[in-house]
């Protein structure tokens, strides 16, 4: 298969013979992160998730992130419990605004300060 590194602007396109569910080999990178992310693209991708979310008592959104990279699969659930969120002001950043997001272990955290302005 053909994948493109998506690791920096230089955008290698890499082709990955697998079998068995395995990467066999990795060719067209440039540098060692191109393989390193053919591994992980082709056997458990995963992706940092980046949001913003409503937040009640100020008319500025929260902008969120997941701490760590998360399952690709998971990204319309993710996606989902970021929608029924509630927020309110003050929001501190890196404060949890969602715990263990669709059992993945990880969190979603503030990315910025929110004051209290309504
Ligand atoms: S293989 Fe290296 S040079 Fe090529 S896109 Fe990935 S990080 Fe950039």
């Amino acid at each position: 298969m053909e994948i493109t590194c998506i690791n920096c602007p230089v955008g290698c396109l890499l082709q990955v013979e697998m079998a068995g569910g395995k990467v066999l080999s990795v060719s067209g990178q440039v540098c060692k992160r191109g393989e390193i992310y053919a591994h992980q693209e082709c056997v458990n991708p995963t992706r940092m998730i980046t949001a913003v979310v409503p937040v009640a008592g100020s008319q500025m959104p929260l902008s969120v992130k997941t701490e760590q990279p998360i399952p690709k699969q998971d990204i319309n659930k993710c996606m989902a419990e970021l929608a029924a969120v509630q927020v309110e002001a003050p929001v501190r950043m890196g404060e949890v605004i969602i715990r263990n997001v669709c059992d993945s272990g990880v969190n979603i955290i503030a990315t910025k300060e929110i004051a209290r302005t309504v």
